[in-house]
């Protein structure tokens, strides 16, 4: 009998770690006049792209989102639901 259980994969993660910036922290230094996207439940274009397929919100460690806009992305992202503009999470 040999019951090969299911093993959480390691990321292999040695040496390649990539900062990623909260693409609404961001700042265009060449452009005085770029202004990252402002969160807003309206922008449901916007808020697609942090939702997943399944209708989840993506963890920060994957768009690498800061804790502040990922709080506001979160709240916009509810209240999108409840306008319906986005759809609940099927799970
Ligand atoms: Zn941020």
């Amino acid at each position: 009998m040999n019951n090969n259980n299911e093993r959480p994969r390691r990321n292999n993660r040695q040496g390649g770690r990539r900062r990623k910036v909260c693409s609404f922290c961001v700042t265009d230094h060449k452009n005085p006049e770029f202004k990252p996207a402002v969160i807003d439940y309206k922008n449901s274009d916007l808020l697609r792209k942090y939702v997943s397929d399944r209708g989840k919100i993506s963890p920060r460690r994957i768009t690498g989102t800061c804790a502040k806009h990922q709080r506001e992305l979160t709240i916009s992202i509810k209240r999108a639901r409840h306008m319906a503009l986005l759809p609940f999470s099927r799970d």
